[in-house]
């Protein structure tokens, strides 16, 4: 099969390098020429548009930063619904809106081309070694075609129903994976600024009941000082927003992830917009003059 991929950043290009390695062909594109290299020297095809990169393909998968990115790369010149022929799969894998990808879905299918959503959980470590999670909604006939690609991208796909059901569930994790996020800079510094090693406290709480996946894996990045940008703040408040946003639709009243919003835009605002998530912490040690980055010793 012949295969697009648009949108090669932090998850893209490593979940593009796992399609290649399906056998089938690839042709991908970005805006940024520079984000296809390393998926040229392993054989991809790369093209100066979407409209190229789904030409004469079967299916197009896309990883892009926001609604409006989807939007314009489907429907916009040059894009994705120009060039495709009828058949044709879009396979959105970006965090988007579910009122977005319905109407896309809605567009496409007036033109005979398939959309499916499917978001992915995991980060760019799942997407590196081919074992996110991918939620994905709409015709349970056209997933099960795309699902043996998928396959190749993540260990859990999850069919979860119609159009935009796969960007429901994956609001409902990022909304909790932040609330968390928040919660566990907090605990980490009130605890350490009360007297306790940090790393002591990693320990205890991972044993404890307020252990998670985040304060495993992202508290342990905070006290390893590795925070490099893999998920910015800047995508942070696009999910946080199309969460509370789904929830304003439906009236279901969100405080705990209003305030994590809140604090979210906060950062956003104060310089963190291209820093990662958990890098937000430097904030909290500065306002209390408390170190918990670097403490980080490797268990015995
Ligand atoms: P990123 O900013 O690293 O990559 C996005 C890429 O899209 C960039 O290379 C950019 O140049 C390209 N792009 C933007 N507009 C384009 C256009 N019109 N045509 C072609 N290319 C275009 O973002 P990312 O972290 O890889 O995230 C991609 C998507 O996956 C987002 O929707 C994000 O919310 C979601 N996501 C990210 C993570 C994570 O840990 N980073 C985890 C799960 C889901």
């Amino acid at each position: 099969m012949k295969l697009g991929f648009i949108g090669l950043g932090n998850m893209g290009n490593n979940m593009a390098m796992n399609l290649l390695k399906t056998g089938h062909t690839l042709q991908v594109t970005d805006l940024r020429r520079e984000a296809g290299a390393n998926l040229e020297e392993a054989g991809a095809v790369w093209v100066d548009s979407a409209e190229q990169a789904v030409s004469g393909a079967d299916f197009s998968f896309l990883s892009l930063p926001m609604p409006k990115d989807v939007e314009h790369v489907v429907l916009g010149d040059g894009g994705v619904l120009a060039g495709c022929q009828t058949g044709h799969t879009i396979v959105d894998m970006s965090t988007n809106a579910p009122t977005v990808v319905k109407s896309l879905a809605e567009q496409c299918r007036a033109k005979g081309v398939d959309f499916l959503d499917a978001p992915v959980s995991g980060g760019v470590r799942g997407a590196r070694n081919a074992s996110l999670a991918i939620m994905v909604g709409g015709d349970k006939a056209v997933y099960e075609r795309c699902e043996p690609l998928l396959k190749a991208m993540g260990e859990n796909v999850f069919h979860v129903g119609d159009i935009g059901a796969g960007n429901v569930a994956k609001l409902v994790n990022n909304m909790l994976a932040f609330i968390h996020m928040m919660g566990a800079a907090e605990a980490l510094v009130l605890g350490t600024k009360a007297g306790v090693d940090p790393n002591v406290l990693w320990s205890i709480v991972k044993a404890s009941s307020g252990g998670s996946f985040i304060w495993n894996a992202g508290t342990r990045a905070i006290l390893r000082d590795r925070l490099a940008p893999t998920f910015t703040i800047d995508l942070a408040r696009k999910d946080i927003g199309l969460a509370t946003g789904l929830a304003d639709e439906l009236q279901v009243p969100l405080k705990m992830a209003k305030l994590a919003e809140e604090l979210i835009a906060g950062y956003q605002q104060n310089g963190y917009a291209q820093e990662d998530v958990l890098a937000t912490i430097k904030e909290l040690e500065k306002l209390t003059g408390t170190t918990v980055r670097g403490t980080w010793r490797d268990p015995a």
